[in-house]
């Protein structure tokens, strides 16, 4: 029996996970939420048998180390995400708790933020993302130049890619803001995005029919800057739950924090089996003891040594309790970075050099009026 309100998706994940998890108990051993709540096998048994916990996906952060644990391996992400849609649409849960994070990506994607410019000719654009440009001001720029340095060709896109609406489970809102800015894109002639934020690479990667994806990173293994400075120092990679799964993107990663100079281990941390940094699913709106759990790990396994990190959001959560170091700062800036003293704005500053970043590009890109 399907139990009401709850859509078909979902009821079929439930059964294939309550009749195959072996209750093996993997996936509980990395995981407080599981910890507490019960196995997943559990938690689809009282999803079918009509109980209305569903809103408790909320506190789950969506990272996948559950999945890549399982030797079943089951999507338990997706089986949480779709929990949450369905605890909105069956309105068990609220979204007052995550009403800064919604206004901020509102704002991201405002008109005073937004900005397509894509020089003459042009088909492939950097999309910084939201939080990037905000908080690493002086990198954002001088990727920007790099990258336009090496293909003159290539445009930027200010916005935002709604990943927390997506995570938050408001389906609807998502599909409809994502397929206006995709449609946008390409109306405007974009056929390539290149990322800058692990988020903002997987949400294209998923929805973006049309627009072939790249990361930043690996544009710039192809067009190195010359002359960096080697730095010293040991290190170890932070993966960002986004790149759990896209090996060559963390290959790729690692091999550019090597190039700094830095002697950077492969620990379990740079690998699939990642602890989320804690900002994940925005679980510290209602769990911050899990939140704080988790960047205690990401804390514990580093043993002292230099984080390095490639997602923005990564770095603002993880640097409230110890140094990490943007990867992409540390390619622009090497030493800058590990000593700190790179400006890293917060809250309204972070919004002014957002439009700071816009005020430039769009003058650099204005049409010039012809003489004659
Ligand atoms: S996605 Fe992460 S937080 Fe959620 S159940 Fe799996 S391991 Fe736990
Ligand atoms: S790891 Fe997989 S099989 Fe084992 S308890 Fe978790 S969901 Fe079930």
């Amino acid at each position: 029996m399907k139990p009401p309100g709850l859509p078909p998706q979902l009821v079929s994940l439930a059964r294939s996970i309550f009749e195959d998890c072996t209750q093996c108990r993997a996936c509980q051993v990395r995981c407080a939420f599981l910890r507490e709540h019960g196995t997943p096998k559990d938690l689809a048994g009282q999803l079918l048998g009509g109980s209305t916990g569903i809103a408790r996906a909320f506190e789950c952060s969506l990272c996948g180390l559950c999945h890549a644990t399982c030797p079943m391996s089951f999507p338990l992400p997706e089986f949480f995400l779709a929990m949450r849609r369905a605890a909105l649409e069956n309105q068990v849960a609220s979204l007052a708790p995550y009403r800064s994070l919604l206004n901020y990506e509102a704002v991201g994607a405002s008109a005073l933020f937004r900005l397509v410019a894509l020089p003459p000719g042009g088909d492939t654009v950097l999309f910084p993302g939201c939080t990037f440009p905000g908080a690493h001001p002086r990198t954002a720029l001088a990727l920007y130049r790099h990258l336009r340095g090496a293909d003159p060709a290539i445009g930027l896109v200010l916005g935002c890619c709604f990943k927390p609406s997506h995570d938050l489970g408001r389906r609807n809102f998502f599909e409809s803001r994502f397929g206006t800015l995709r449609a946008t894109l390409l109306a405007r002639g974009v056929r390539t995005v290149i990322t800058a934020c692990p988020n903002c690479f997987k949400v294209f990667n998923l929805y973006g029919d049309g627009l072939a994806v790249r990361s930043v990173l690996a544009v710039l293994e192809e067009t190195p800057l010359q002359g960096r400075t080697p730095v010293r120092g040991a290190a170890i990679m932070h993966t960002p739950c986004p790149l759990r799964f896209e090996k060559e993107e963390r290959e790729i990663a690692l091999r550019l924090a090597c190039e700094s100079g830095l002697e950077v281990e492969r620990t379990r941390q740079g690998g699939t089996l990642a602890p989320c940094c804690g900002e994940g699913g925005t679980v510290g709106a209602l769990r911050p003891d899990y939140a704080d759990a988790w960047t205690k790990d990401v804390e514990k396994s580093a043993k002292g040594r230099v984080i390095i990190a490639v997602c923005a959001g990564c770095v603002k959560f993880i640097s409230r309790r110890t140094p990490v170091v943007h990867l992409l700062d540390l390619i622009f800036f090497p030493q800058a970075a590990l000593d700190g003293t790179l400006p890293k704005p917060k809250g309204i500053a972070a919004y002014v050099h957002r439009l700071r970043l816009k005020w430039r590009v769009w003058l650099e890109n204005r049409p010039r009026p012809t003489r004659g």
